[in-house]
C-alpha cells in the first residue's frame, strides 16, 4: 500500500492540472484532488450519473416511486423499524433540519438543553434564539464533551423540551456517546425528547434509532451519505411527531412546518406512492440520494461501520507516529468518519492546506474559533473510505507527511 500510495501520489499530483480522462484513483470524474473535507465528501460516479435523470414531473409516478423508495430505505440506514417513525426528505441544507426542530418541536418560551463539543451547537442554540426558544447550553472543554453526571444535573435543575446533542461535531471531531446520552435522559427527564445533530455521522457512526430510544436524527446530503449537498434529511419518533401534534402554538415556519410535509399530506404519500404536492422537490437530487442509500444498503451496517473504524484508527495511528496531537485526545471521544489534528508549533494551516492541494489532496481548515488558525479537519467518509479500489486516504497520509516536511517538521 505505502509503495503504491507515494507513486500514486506523484501520478495525481501531475494530472492535477490536465484533462486525461485516465486518472486511475478517480474513474469516470475529470482527474481532480481528492475532497478529504468533513463534507461535501467524494461521490461515487453512479450517485453523479443519477443526476443527470432527463427532467421529469414532481407528481409523475416513476419519481414519486423513486422518492418513496428512498424514504423507506432511510428507515433502514437510521436503523427504525417502528412505523411511528416519520422520514423527512426536504431541499434544503443540514441547517433546516435545526430549523425543523426548533419550528416544530419546540414552542417560543420553550427551554432547551444543548449539550456543546464545538462550533456546531452555538449555532444550534442560535437557531433556537431565533424561534424564541430558550437554549441552555452544556460547555465542555475544547476536545471533550459534558460528562454524564453534569447532564445529569442540568436535566435536574430544570424541565427542558428537549435536549440536543452533536453526534460528530465537525469543528473539533469530538464524537458523542448517543446511546448513554440517551438511556441517562430516558431515566432522569423522561419527557425530555432526544435530538440528534447527525449531519456529520450518519453514514459513518451507528446509530440504533429505535434500540436508542432517540426522538430526531437529523442530517444532510452531502457528508456521510456521499450525495450533492440540497437536502435536509430527518427522522422524527412517534413520540415526536406526538409532540408537534400537541403543540399550543402554531409551528414557526412556514416551508419548514410539518404541518405541510407531514403523514396525513406529502411525506407519507411519497412512501405510500402516491403523488402530492407541498413546494416542488429535486427530483435529480432524490435520484441521487435513491442511488447513494441503495449501495450502502447494498452491504450490512455493521460491516461499513467496522470499515469506517478500521480506516479510523489507521488515520489516528499515523496522526500520533508523525507527532502530531488530535483535538479529541481520548479514544472515546474520537470520531470515525473524520479527524481535527492539532499542527506542530511554527507550521501554519496556510502553509500545509496549498501544499496538500499540491499533491492532489485537500484537507480543511480550522473552524472553532478559538483555536482555528492552529489546526486541520481531514474528512475520512463515505466512498473513499468505503471503495476498496480507491486509495485516497493513503494518498492522503503520504501527502501529509511530505506538506509536513516540506514545512520544515520533523516528526
Ligand atoms: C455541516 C454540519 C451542519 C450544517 O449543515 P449544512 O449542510 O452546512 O447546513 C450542522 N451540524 C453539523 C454537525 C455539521 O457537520
Amino acid at each position: 500500500m505505502a509503495s503504491s500510495a507515494s507513486s500514486r501520489l506523484s501520478l495525481v499530483s501531475r494530472h492535477l492540472n490536465d484533462s486525461s480522462p485516465d486518472s486511475p484513483a478517480m474513474s469516470s470524474q475529470e482527474p481532480h484532488a481528492a475532497l478529504l473535507i468533513p463534507g461535501p465528501i467524494e461521490f461515487e460516479d453512479a450517485v453523479l450519473q443519477a443526476m443527470s435523470h432527463y427532467s421529469e414531473s414532481h407528481v409523475g409516478a416513476p419519481f414519486v416511486s423513486v422518492f418513496g423508495e428512498a424514504l423507506s430505505m432511510l428507515r433502514k440506514l437510521f436503523q427504525t423499524s417502528n412505523p411511528a417513525s416519520q422520514p423527512f426528505v426536504i431541499s434544503g441544507s443540514g441547517t433546516l433540519g435545526w430549523d425543523q426542530v426548533a419550528a416544530n418541536l419546540a414552542e417560543p418560551g420553550d427551554e432547551v438543553l444543548v449539550l456543546h463539543t464545538g462550533y456546531f451547537a452555538d449555532s444550534f442554540a442560535d437557531c433556537f434564539d431565533t424561534y424564541g426558544v430558550k437554549a441552555t447550553q452544556l460547555k465542555a472543554p475544547i476536545g471533550d464533551r459534558p460528562q454524564p453526571d453534569q447532564i445529569e444535573k442540568a436535566l435536574k435543575e430544570k424541565k427542558y423540551k428537549l435536549i440536543t446533542i452533536t453526534h460528530v461535531d465537525t469543528s473539533t471531531g469530538v464524537l458523542s456517546d448517543i446511546k448513554a446520552v440517551s438511556e441517562l435522559v430516558h431515566r432522569v427527564s423522561p419527557e425530555t425528547l432526544v435530538v440528534v445533530d447527525g449531519v456529520c455521522s450518519v453514514g459513518s457512526e451507528e446509530i440504533r434509532f429505535d434500540d436508542w430510544g432517540i426522538d430526531v436524527v437529523l442530517t444532510a446530503s452531502q457528508k456521510g451519505i456521499g450525495c450533492p449537498a440540497g437536502l435536509s434529511i430527518l427522522m422524527a419518533s412517534g413520540r415526536a411527531i406526538e409532540t408537534f401534534k400537541d403543540r399550543k402554538t402554531k409551528p414557526t415556519s412556514y416551508f419548514g412546518s410539518w404541518k405541510n410535509w407531514l403523514p396525513s399530506t406529502v411525506m407519507q404519500n411519497y412512501e405510500a406512492k402516491k403523488p402530492s404536492y407541498f413546494a416542488t422537490p429535486s427530483p435529480q437530487l432524490v435520484r441521487a440520494l435513491h442511488t447513494s442509500l441503495t449501495h450502502i444498503l447494498a452491504s450490512p451496517l455493521d460491516q461499513r461501520f467496522a470499515r469506517q473504524n478500521e480506516v479510523s484508527q489507521r488515520v489516528k495511528q499515523t496522526v500520533k507516529s508523525l507527532g502530531l496531537k488530535q483535538l479529541a485526545e481520548k479514544p472515546e471521544n474520537q470520531a470515525n468518519g473524520m479527524t481535527a489534528i492539532y499542527l506542530p508549533e511554527g507550521v501554519a494551516a496556510t502553509q500545509v492546506l496549498p501544499s496538500l492541494l499540491k499533491k492532489g489532496v485537500i484537507f480543511a481548515g480550522g473552524l472553532h474559533k478559538e483555536i482555528a488558525t492552529k489546526y486541520i479537519r481531514f474528512g475520512h467518509m463515505g466512498v473513499s473510505v468505503m471503495d476498496p479500489k480507491r486509495d485516497d486516504i493513503d494518498r492522503a497520509l503520504a501527502a501529509l507527511n511530505e506538506s509536513l516536511s516540506d514545512a520544515g517538521y520533523k516528526a
